[in-house]
């Protein structure tokens, strides 16, 4: 039986203070309609009503952000600031994100129905992002080689022009500044495309760029339809690189649409990442890891332990255990502390994740917990912590990114199983691991595919670390001087230090 947050029904669909009924698009210092009047419908996730029209981008706007964003980097002071001025606006937002947390809790909780104890904890991360790269840039330095007495050559590092940046819907504002700050400590005038079922936290963040200092025209946003501004975005000849974070289909399509221009690409993508238990584990850790690191952020998220392996003598207690768990996790109004798992986002995605529930069902696996929407929350997009044990890997199940409140267990005979299963899929982002076995554990972390590894770890980022995930999880790594690295071009520059000596071709006598 799953535990709930009573909500008064009034309560769950009112918006915040400050909730705006029309977002428009934000182009070089203004606030402005789609140039063919375009718009669409927001709505929020418990009440499922319309609560604001946004401006929906065509390639007309785009054109005319890139443009702006183009002017701005040519002509403008941001690119041709030193580091530590732009390190002083960016550190300047961190603080003005800070002095807003809450207001942008509140916005993004409405939005995205991500519990409001979680956003603000989004919140927090979005300025220490800045905050981070900020510090970052302000000590990075420039390489210089010499060869012996015969050469130097040092490098120039430039930003690479105009950045197109694109992002998902879940944790919005959080990836949003994950990729505004290293974009903008580097010198880039950026165009963020925000997801379109999540752009109201966006909206907040024309007047703290203002207010932080950053000039007019390099930051801007086209909100809009993927499949029209975000494309639009990709196919601009004057956006030399993309960053984007979302599926794996999508990627794929943005890969072979910035083929034509040879843009420079980071794609964080899809993930279904396994979390091993051997039987020597701290078990009481690995499980408050395991239920956290799947339940948290309603399960829409990209790390998300959703394949548990667990080893078979320890495999019955743990699943019991943890079905247990799953069943007193507090399921209701997003905007209350209490609560654990929120409302899933869109009722679009609502109904592909109730279909995965039912398609594991239907292959033979066991539920354990939840499977349904929760007793006593008859609307909004909510679904009970659902938990399947004996998962094999032939089912969809155990293979496709379900990104929402759904784990699969299944149990595993020794090591070499584990790690089989663990790389049984396409994905390859990240992997958590639990033993006391040192040298197992190291072994481990060594064998599965993933881009990130915790051992014994529960999920937590160093912010100077590689991010990014391997197979159909990603191409390319962001965080720390690997972010600086995309947004950024290096130029080597070699200088002869004495006489020139070069084999004389041309030079003998005919
Ligand atoms: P999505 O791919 O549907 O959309 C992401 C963004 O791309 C949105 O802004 C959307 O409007 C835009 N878009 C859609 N079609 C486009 C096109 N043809 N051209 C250009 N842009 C287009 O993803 P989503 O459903 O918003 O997000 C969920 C996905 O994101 C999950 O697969 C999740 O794993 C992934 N994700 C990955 C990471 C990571 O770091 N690896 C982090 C968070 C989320």
């Amino acid at each position: 039986m799953s535990s709930f947050v009573a909500a008064e029904k009034d309560h769950l669909v009112n918006p915040p203070a400050g909730v705006p009924t029309l977002i428009q698009h934000y182009i070089d210092g203004k606030h402005v309609d789609s140039l063919d009047g375009g718009k669409f419908a927001l709505g929020d996730p418990v009440g499922n009503a319309t609560y604001a029209q946004v401006a929906a981008g065509s390639a007309a706007d785009v054109d005319r952000a890139v443009a702006a964003a183009r002017r701005a980097f040519t002509e403008g002071p941001w690119a041709r600031a030193t580091a530590g001025e732009r390190a002083r606006v960016l550190t300047r937002l961190a603080e003005l994100i800070e002095a807003s947390a809450d207001q942008l809790a509140g916005f993004e909780t409405f939005d995205t129905g991500l519990p409001i104890t979680q956003a603000r904890g989004q919140a927090a991360r979005a300025a220490e992002n800045f905050r981070f790269f900020a510090g970052l840039i302000a000590g990075m330095h420039e390489d210089a080689f010499r060869t012996g007495d015969s050469q130097l050559g040092y490098v120039i590092r430039r930003p690479v022009g105009v950045a197109g940046l694109i992002t998902p819907w879940n944790t919005p504002f959080m990836l949003e500044s994950w990729k505004l700050a290293p974009a903008l400590a580097a010198g880039c005038s950026v165009v963020l495309k925000p997801a379109e079922w999540t752009p109201l936290s966006a909206s907040l963040l024309p007047s703290l760029m203002e207010r932080a200092g950053v000039p007019d025209g390099v930051f801007n946003i086209v909100h809009g339809i993927g499949e029209v501004a975000g494309a639009a975005l990709v196919a601009h000849p004057d956006v030399p690189l993309i960053s984007f974070t979302g599926e794996t289909t999508t990627g794929k399509i943005i890969m072979r649409s910035a083929a034509d221009h040879l843009k420079g690409l980071s794609m964080e993508l899809g993930g279904k990442s396994p979390v091993v238990v051997f039987a020597d584990a701290d078990l009481d850790a690995a499980l408050d890891s395991a239920l956290f690191g799947v339940f948290s952020l309603n399960g829409e998220r990209c790390t998300a332990g959703s394949r548990i392996l667990v080893e078979h003598t320890i495999y019955d207690r743990f699943v019991e255990r943890f079905a247990e768990r799953a069943a007193r996790i507090r399921v209701g109004d997003p905007a209350q502390d209490a609560t654990e798992i929120g409302a899933l986002v869109h009722a679009e995605h609502y109904a592909r994740v109730s279909e995965y529930v039912e398609i594991g069902i239907a292959e033979g696996a066991r539920l354990v917990a939840g499977g349904g929407r929760p007793a006593g929350l008859g609307s909004g997009n909510f679904l009970a912590a659902t938990v399947f044990a004996d998962v094999t890997p032939a089912m969809r199940i155990f293979q496709e990114e379900i990104f929402g409140p759904v784990v699969c267990i299944t149990p595993f005979a020794d090591e070499a199983e584990a790690v089989r299963l663990a790389n049984d899929t396409r994905y390859g982002l990240a992997s958590y691991i639990w033993t006391t076995d040192l040298r197992r554990g190291h072994r481990v972390a060594d064998a599965v595919s993933a881009g990130m590894v915790w051992l014994n770890s529960h999920n937590i980022r160093d912010l100077r670390t590689p991010f990014g995930g391997i197979k159909a999880s990603g191409v390319g790594h962001e965080g720390g001087t690997h972010s600086i690295d995309f947004y950024t071009e290096s130029k080597i520059v070699h200088v002869a230090l004495g006489d020139v000596r070069v084999p004389r071709f041309g030079a003998r006598p005919a």
